[in-house]
């Protein structure tokens, strides 16, 4: 692919351990409310968990109610978007456009100005103030 920075899969594996890898290398999905940054609104910048490349900034989070972090944007040109139509539904994946890891899907139901809901795993992130 093209992504700037480019691991083999076993060296993702050995960084990300194996919660991580599942959620950013696998596409998987973390359980709602259970993650670290649904419920927190502290004032900063969230990174890529794969690479450390800013992608959202905290005055875009809000609360959806949905269970996980939501954001009504991301930094510009942070974010590759893929339609998904995996499990039956047609969604649009996010990915970090630094190194391609999954982050989750965005939505064009957000209840903001933007009318975007980016649904974001804890895990695919790291806060930084
Ligand atoms: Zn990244």
């Amino acid at each position: 692919m093209k992504y700037p920075v480019k691991k083999t899969e076993q060296e993702w594996k050995e960084q990300l351990g194996e919660e991580r890898y599942r959620i950013l290398r696998q596409k998987g999905t973390e359980y709602p409310h259970t993650g670290t940054y649904n419920l927190h609104f502290e004032k900063g910048t969230y990174c890529c968990g794969g690479c450390g490349e800013p992608l959202f900034e905290s005055n875009s989070k809000f609360d959806a109610h949905c269970g996980w972090p939501s954001f009504d944007e991301s930094i510009p040109g942070k974010v590759e978007y893929i339609s998904d139509l995996t499990h039956g539904m047609k969604r649009t994946e996010i990915l970090c456009a630094n190194c391609g890891s999954h982050l989750g899907h965005v939505f064009d139901d957000g209840p903001t100005k933007t009318g975007q809901r980016y649904c974001v795993n804890s895990l695919s992130v790291d806060f930084r103030e």
